[in-house]
């Protein structure tokens, strides 16, 4: 990694119309009188949601089913590009890449050299840049982008989507952030202390009123600044109106590359940063490296040059490794690992240590399971089938009058395949375990369907702590194997056996670099101790379908 730049110019700010809207319980009657430090602003916002749409906003006498709940739910992917002409375009093609990430909001935030325009709305990529409004409404050749879950009490609201765009003394600033930082409730509750005011409840804004209140000059110290400051996990993208500025934090929980986009007639490739490479491949971009953790990637909109610095002292490595269970896609490439070989090793090693004698079938929990079902029935010799089929065309959410209907639900979901079940000792390979609930169902489903045996193989260790760092899990005494041991989730999942890959061997086949990743929802080893965050945790309302 290269030197440290210390040559970035300092950034002129210029002020804007204020919008706050405080949240936040510390000052929850705040009333925005002045605004010292910056304030937040969303050009163009719009909101797209065919859930209220449908409801009319209301949900009275109902419930809600939401068919990703009972997996962690990882809350956000970002994208940056700059050196095209078309950068939104391109943002807002890796964006749907990176769909599975967040599926609840969607921005993009473009510099055309001379100011920063923002577009962000609430639902899916193709809803909030559809037919309606196009990302060519927002010109220039740098542009960041941002796709999100809904967090704990944060449920679906507009001023929350991000990129965030700022205007303060200092110029404006767009930032997109993949991450959660445990210090956030102490963080604003003292920024507030000292004037700022808060327009989300989002912990992004947090870093940016950090930077607007540093009192150093270049705007890369300003940077380095408020990541002294913050703890936890973050990916960062910044947009300045002629920069495009990457970080990430000193244990990379997060991922974040960098790749380069050929362009035609002899032009400089452009630049591009994503979460995950899936996002690179979309948009013809090659992948060419990790950016570190504790690195900031600075590029410039006029020269293209790249400089690397390294913003904090280095930290063992404490990469999320539930990205290559469960969070990415199976085609990219994370943490240097292609995700579909790491699912398939994890199958494989769960039939060698867990096999299932006499079973006649391997079927995988579509379609996070997939690989590692491949895995499992090639170990073990087993034919692969699909045994059930995923609905790609039900909505997210589903709202239920009643819990009869409501346990209807899975099977909008996943419907099983009679002809390859009936008769059938079936195993079953899904890629975890949270609450037990949707396995249950799924248990039900293929019994129902005509299978003999159901034998449920996870290619996971059994989850026993909340993440605290950008992925949304339930709370830890949801969790099924935090309440009861093996055999007490077989039975309450109803299978006729039930096996985990273990500890030992998710590590040995991360091998040398296995200490280099975060496993604390295996393990309650937290790197970050998510202090704050556990009180906050415990106040989250309990999912219970
Ligand atoms: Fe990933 Fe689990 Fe660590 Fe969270 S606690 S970062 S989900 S490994």
């Amino acid at each position: 990694m290269a030197a440290c730049t210390s040559s970035v110019a300092a950034i002129l700010f210029t002020s804007c119309n204020p919008n706050p809207k405080p949240k936040f319980p510390h000052h929850s009657s705040a009333k925005p009188s002045s605004y010292p430090h910056l304030h937040l602003r969303r050009h163009n916002s719009f909101p797209v949601s065919a859930t209220t749409a449908a409801t009319g906003g209301a949900l009275p006498e109902t419930e809600e089913i939401d068919f990703d709940r009972e997996k962690p739910r990882e809350e956000c992917g970002v994208v940056g590009i700059l050196g095209h002409p078309d950068a939104a375009q391109l943002c807002s093609l890796a964006l749907h890449a990176l769909q599975h990430r967040g599926q609840e909001g969607a921005g993009i935030a473009a510099s055309d050299l001379s100011s920063i325009r923002s577009a962000t709305g609430l639902g899916l990529v193709s809803e909030v840049f559809g037919q309606s409004r196009s990302p060519l409404s927002l010109p220039g050749s740098a542009a960041i982008g941002h796709v999100r879950y809904s967090t704990a009490g944060a449920a679906s609201a507009l001023h929350n989507v991000q990129p965030f765009l700022a205007s303060c003394r200092f110029g404006q600033l767009a930032v997109a952030h993949n991450g959660n930082l445990v210090n956030y409730p102490s963080l604003r509750a003292s920024l507030e202390d000292q004037g700022s005011i808060f327009s989300t409840t989002s912990d992004t804004e947090a870093i940016l009123h950090l930077i607007a209140t540093s009192k150093s000059g270049p705007f890369l110290s300003r940077v380095a600044e408020a990541c002294a400051a913050i703890r936890g996990a973050y990916s960062l993208l910044f947009l300045t109106v002629d920069k495009l500025l990457a970080v990430r934090d000193p244990y990379g929980f997060r991922p974040l590359v960098l790749g380069r986009l050929p362009r035609d007639n002899g032009a400089q490739p452009a630049v591009v940063f994503a979460s995950e490479t899936c996002a690179l491949d979309l948009i013809g971009a090659k992948y060419e490296r990790e950016v570190e953790p504790g690195e900031a990637v600075i590029v410039d909109a006029r020269t293209l040059e790249i400089s690397s610095a390294c913003l904090m002292p280095s930290k063992p490595r404490k990469a999320c490794v539930f990205e290559l269970i469960y969070f990415a896609l199976p085609q990219s490439i994370v943490f240097g690992r292609p995700v579909h070989e790491a699912r398939h090793s994890f199958g494989a090693t769960l039939a060698a240590e867990s096999p299932a004698p006499g079973a006649d079938v391997v079927i995988p929990v579509p379609d996070s399971g997939f690989f590692a079902a491949l895995g499992f029935a090639k170990l073990s010799g087993l034919p692969f089938q699909q045994g059930l089929i995923r609905s790609h065309y039900v909505g997210r959410t589903f709202i239920q009058p009643s819990q009869e209907i409501r346990d209807l639900g899975v099977k909008l979901k996943l419907s099983p395949v009679r002809g390859i079940l009936e008769g059938k000792s079936v195993v079953v390979v899904d890629d975890s375990i949270v609450r037990g609930t949707t396995s249950k169902k799924i248990v039900n489903l293929l019994r129902d369907a005509g299978a003999r045996e159901v034998h449920m193989r996870i290619a996971s260790p059994p989850i026993i702590g909340s993440c605290y760092y950008g992925v949304d899990t339930a709370r830890p005494e949801e969790l099924v194997s935090n309440r009861l041991d093996i055999e007490g989730v077989r039975k309450e999942i109803g299978a006729d056996s039930l096996a985990f890959l273990s500890l030992d061997s998710l590590k040995g086949l991360l091998g040398d670099e296995a200490p280099t990743f975060c496993d604390a929802c295996f393990t309650r080893d937290y790197p970050v101790h998510p202090g704050e965050l556990v009180e906050a945790k415990s106040k989250e309302p309990l999912y219970i379908n």
